[in-house]
């Protein structure tokens, strides 16, 4: 008998990314503290060089805010670095607790509840609500992102598609079932790659009619949108529609982690019953403080949000006028079409070698094949002068590599 090849499967796994343009290569940076969206790039030979950052999901660089590190900074002198344990067995810090009030009362829901991160809440949370309703269906946006899918896959529930943010279809999807049978709408509310929002009212009529929970992914709108950052369920007053708010301590909030929101006896069900929430060390506590200090300062404060509006309205407008295929999108998030895998890690390679300017390419499975892009989120600290050197560098690059570009605007 021929004896398993593993070094040979393993190759060829790793074959296959390369012919298709889409083996990944993470760039290696520093960030400068109090600095962003300046860094340092460790690529190449010649020691560290400076670059300037369009892709982080920091997007309100509250990673680098002062009140964000001195909360850290105080919390590690005082309780140590991690928290030493589960939530049920001694890493109940009292961080976590007053973090967890905070989130129910920015979402204006009962209760919270901490995950390490945002892609471990999605996941936990359906696949442990899908356990517990018997019959469970799911009905799930079909841009919805990995850790929600992962989820749904782990429920074992019967799941059903819908096209993306097509409520026609979804309510026709409902209507096939059974009425008594228990039914979940998970859906984002801004979609981190496309840069749209859903219809929550229209999905949230839909929940009413057919008696269906709704589960949204606040991920990349927690701390933009809303008076006080409760995401775009806060900004369109439909927090109290929404069963259960899921979002992440690591993009606008800038630290890590992730977390749900809902009343009481779900918060309690998922807190019993979510293995990805029991069997693991809770958060370092100082993580915790950083996002504390985050979240109350977002509360308050609207300047951050309103200069990184400000920012990706300036953005998409300088590269519409140039006559880039930047993408419809209502949001702060800036996509430009590129709709080829090699391409676009070419663009993003001229970039970041000649120009200083780092945008990593998105390729499948992060996107649909055919759809690749690059993604651009500006923010409340990238200058105009950083747009037009921008703009300018990709017009040079469409013009080397032939690719074609619009009427100017
Ligand atoms: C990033 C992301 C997550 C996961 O959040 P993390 O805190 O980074 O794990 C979940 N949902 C969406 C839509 C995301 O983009």
């Amino acid at each position: 008998m021929q004896d398993v090849n593993y070094d040979q499967i393993f190759d060829s796994a790793i074959d296959r990314l390369h012919e298709e343009g889409r083996y990944r290569v993470f760039i290696d940076i520093l960030r400068n503290k109090g600095a962003y969206p300046n860094a340092r790039c460790f690529h190449g030979h010649n020691g560290p060089k400076p670059i300037t950052v369009w892709c982080s999901n920091d997007y309100l660089a509250m990673g680098q805010h002062d009140k964000v590190i001195g909360a850290m900074e105080e919390a590690l002198h005082d309780v140590g670095a991690g928290s030493g344990g589960t939530r049920n067995i001694g890493g109940n810090t009292h961080l976590h607790v007053e973090l967890e009030h905070e989130l129910a009362d920015l979402h204006g829901k009962e209760g919270a509840l901490l995950f390490t991160s945002g892609y471990v809440s999605n996941d936990a949370t359906l696949s442990t609500l899908g356990k517990l309703l018997p019959g469970c269906v799911i009905f799930s946006d079909e841009l919805n992102h990995a850790s929600m899918i992962a989820g749904i896959r782990n429920s074992g529930c019967e799941k059903r598609i819908y096209r993306h943010n097509d409520t026609r279809h979804l309510e026709e999807l409902l209507a096939a079932e059974d009425a008594e049978t228990p039914k979940v709408i998970a859906f984002e509310s801004v979609y981190s790659m496309e840069g749209d929002t859903a219809p929550v009212h229209a999905i949230c009529d839909l929940a009413e009619k057919y008696n269906a929970l709704t589960y949204i992914d606040e991920v990349h709108a927690v701390g933009m949108y809303g008076a006080r950052g409760g995401g775009i369920s806060e900004r369109d007053n439909a927090a109290h529609r929404i069963d259960i708010i899921e979002g992440t301590l690591g993009k606008a909030f800038g630290v890590m982690g992730g977390y749900i929101t809902a009343e009481k006896r779900i918060i309690d069900c998922i807190r019993s019953y979510a293995p990805g929430f029991i069997f693991t060390t809770s958060l370092s506590p100082v993580l915790v403080a950083g996002v504390l200090a985050s979240v109350k300062h977002l509360k308050g404060s609207s300047v951050e949000r309103r200069a990184q509006q400000a920012a990706a309205a300036m953005l998409k407008l300088k590269l519409a006028e140039a006559g880039l295929p930047v993408m419809d999108s209502t949001t702060h998030i800036v996509p430009l079409m590129v709709g080829d895998p090699v391409h676009a890690k070419k663009i993003s390679d001229i970039l970041l070698a000649e120009y200083g300017v780092y945008v990593q390419p998105i390729n499948f499975p992060t996107v649909p094949r055919g759809t690749e892009r690059l993604r651009f989120t500006p923010g409340p600290h990238h200058t105009e002068e950083m747009m037009d050197e921008l703009t300018q560098a990709l017009v040079e690059i469409w013009d080397r590599l032939d690719l074609s570009l619009r009427e100017a605007a």
